[in-house]
């Protein structure tokens, strides 16, 4: 054969060979790189060196060129091969991890429109049950990948495929339902080539799932995309004091007993049941059952009513929200359903007469509306120039002496009105707003208070702090350090904590209110009997003073049961010593009533209504005895009040 033909064919393969191999380049790592350009470089003039020859140029040097290069590339070679033993390694390693994941592994390839698995990893097996092995069909194997899988509208099959087609990684949480797997998982698939399909799946139902009583849990509303129809919020009623009283252990047989009748309704009503943490449950219902929500919720009532734990019974309240709500800004769909099924739950908890369930209507809406104005109107700064105080006398009861004022907030608010502090303080509670309209109480109250201190130096002054402050590690500076600097004796200034709440954080709120005491200011419990706390606990706090509600106070002397609790709770002052005072003393019969009862301070509208500064100051001055001219009047209750 003709040696310039011969040539030619070689220096063609020696080209060809390099550049079919060029598109390598791209996707080796960079170390590999440098070998393989090296090496083409080495065919490269290999194929020079025949080129010139085909073309009649025996140049001897050139075969100097190419040797040159060639031990330059096994130079590189040699000096990078602890490079090489390290990627050697690095396979070691992810065979490691291939073999030692908790995650499954497995390797698949495109046959027809079924995945046949070339690899699986001991943890892969493990999640498949060993229902597979290498060389088998996916879809052969596991029926259940042909079929719809909740939450998705498509069998999971198709959606491996469409990675594959895209290209793209997919990360796919879905729910199993077969007798041989069940439960939830995660997968995530990677498309390694057209045909190739890398996936790593775990069980996450521990994740989704309540530990305790096994149903899902909140994460469960991140993976649901099914539309639901109706939502139904549950709180047991008064579980706190079941765990508190009778041992967590026995709260936790409570859980699971409701959880159980809370899985039944699930599933029969095509449903699903998630604990929301603590005593709280949903109940979400797609749009086939829907309709009937408020059945579900009056059966739902009984059933758990008619749970019996160790003689223990529990009550249950529920709030449904159903359709489309258009309530809460800036919220999903689902998201506006369950708030909306909440916040009927919270009224239907206030509720004390009747059935303790509330359906999230029109009346509520409205009021979502207005709290949140009034949350944004609370929000804006140049509202605390909207607020302002009043104050109300606190009395002696046998003399009618004026002994102190309750500084009470008031809000006039040029576009909502006027807001009582009844509405605002919980929004503005729930919100964390608290802090800073509490900071502007203090604040002006002291002002006020300095100037009345000239005026009467054994006046008192009680403020109103919310139990949730003595939460906050700040509050002892925010309410110490201001009382501190008005330099007035600090046993004057009363901090007034209502009782509804103060149980929430005990220790905390213990350990505060003991560094209270410490400086000397008085604790009072405000609203005392509202909150339903244990006397035990209450006994621990050593407030100085107890405010009864003005629920509690009896209007006659038939009111036996009120008589019972006040008298009571004047037994209790005697023992141990704290200061009893009766909220809400409208007519003399209540006040001689107190009186009898041996109540040491009054307050309420029969004493005075809560008064502007420039009254309460003109009280100051010409000091009388308020209620004093009707106490030889039985018959006229409201008169003599001062207007
Ligand atoms: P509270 O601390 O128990 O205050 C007593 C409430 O009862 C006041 O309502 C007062 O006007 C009202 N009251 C007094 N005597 C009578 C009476 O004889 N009959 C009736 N029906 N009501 C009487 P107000 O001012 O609307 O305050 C409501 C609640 O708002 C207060 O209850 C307190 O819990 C809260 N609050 C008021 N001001 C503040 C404040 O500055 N900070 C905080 N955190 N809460 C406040
Ligand atoms: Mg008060
Ligand atoms: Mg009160």
């Amino acid at each position: 054969m003709d040696s310039s033909f011969s040539n030619s064919a070689i220096a063609l393969a020696y080209f060809v060979i390099p550049l079919a191999l060029v598109p390598l380049l791209t996707k080796v790592s960079r170390e590999i790189r440098l070998n393989l350009l090296l090496a083409f470089a080495f065919v490269l003039s290999c194929g020079i060196g025949h080129t010139l020859a085909a073309v009649g140029w025996h140049i001897t040097w050139w075969h100097w060129v190419t040797a040159v290069v060639s031990w330059a590339a096994t130079g590189v070679l040699l000096k990078s091969q602890h490079h090489l033993r390290y990627l050697g390694e690095y396979f070691q390693l992810l065979e490691a991890t291939w073999e030692q994941s908790i995650t499954g592994k497995s390797l698949w390839e495109l046959v027809g429109n079924d995945l046949r698995l070339l690899k699986i990893n001991p943890a892969g097996l493990a999640i498949s049950r060993h229902q597979l092995q290498p060389g088998d069909f996916l879809c052969q194997k596991m029926p259940f990948h042909r079929q719809v899988v909740y939450p998705y509208d498509e069998p999971l099959i198709d959606l491996y495929l469409q990675a594959l087609s895209t290209g793209e990684s997919r990360r796919l949480e879905f729910r199993y339902d077969d007798d041989v797997v069940s439960g939830w998982y995660l997968a995530l698939v990677t498309p390694l080539s057209p045909n190739r399909l890398f996936i790593t799946s775990s069980e996450i139902s521990g994740i989704l799932h309540d530990p305790l009583t096994g149903l899902y849990n909140r994460r469960i509303f991140q993976v649901l995309d099914q539309d639901w129809e109706a939502c139904l919020f549950l709180d047991l009623d008064r579980f706190k004091l079941i765990n508190d009283q009778r041992g967590h252990h026995l709260g936790d047989l409570v859980l699971k007993a409701v959880a159980g009748v809370l899985q039944d309704y699930a599933h029969q009503h095509h449903g699903i049941a998630v604990r929301d943490g603590g005593d709280e449950f949903i109940l979400l219902l797609p749009p086939a059952t829907a309709a009937n929500s408020e059945e579900v919720a009056t059966d739902l009532l009984q059933a758990v009513s008619a749970i019996d734990v160790q003689g223990i019974q529990v009550g249950v309240s529920i709030g449904i929200a159903r359709g489309e709500i258009q309530a809460f800004e800036n919220e999903s769909r689902f998201n506006q359903l369950c708030q909306a099924a909440e916040t009927a739950l919270r009224e239907a908890k206030q509720k004390r007469i009747g059935t303790r369930i509330c359906i999230w209507d029109n009346l509520l809406a409205q009021r979502q509306l207005r709290q949140s104005q009034i949350e944004a109107h609370l929000q804006q700064l140049s509202t605390r120039d909207e607020f302002r105080l009043v104050y109300q006398p606190i009395c002696e009861i046998n003399s009618g002496r004026v002994i102190g004022a309750e500084a009470l907030i008031r809000w006039r608010s040029p576009a909502l009105g006027s807001i009582s502090p009844n509405e605002f303080i919980p929004i503005a509670e729930t919100t964390g707003l608290i802090y800073s309209v509490s900071d502007w109480v203090i604040r002006h109250a002291l002002e006020q208070f300095t100037q009345w201190h000239r005026l009467n130096p054994e006046l008192t002054l009680s403020i109103n702090i919310s139990p949730l402050e003595l939460d906050d590690e700040d509050c002892i500076e925010r309410i110490v350090n201001p009382v501190l600097a008005t330099g007035i004796p600090s046993h004057l200034l009363g901090i007034e904590v209502t009782e509804r709440g103060i149980y929430r954080n005990f220790d905390f709120c213990l350990k505060n209110l003991r560094i209270l005491q410490a400086v000397s200011l008085r604790l009072k419990v405000d609203d005392f009997g509202t909150g339903q706390s244990g006397l035990e606990q209450l006994l621990q706090f050593q407030f100085d003073e107890v405010k009864v509600d003005r629920a509690f106070i009896p209007n006659t002397q038939g009111d036996m049961e009120k008589m019972a609790i006040c008298q009571a709770v004047a037994k209790l002052s005697e023992g141990l010593g704290f200061d009893l005072v009766a909220e809400g003393i409208e007519t003399l019969q209540q006040r001689n009533m107190m009186q009898a009862m041996n109540y040491h301070y009054g307050q309420g509208y029969w004493y005075a209504r809560p008064m502007e500064v420039e009254a309460f100051t003109a009280l100051l001055q010409q000091p009388y005895p308020l209620g004093q001219s009707t106490l030889l009047d039985e018959d006229s209750d409201l008169a003599g009040r001062p207007s």
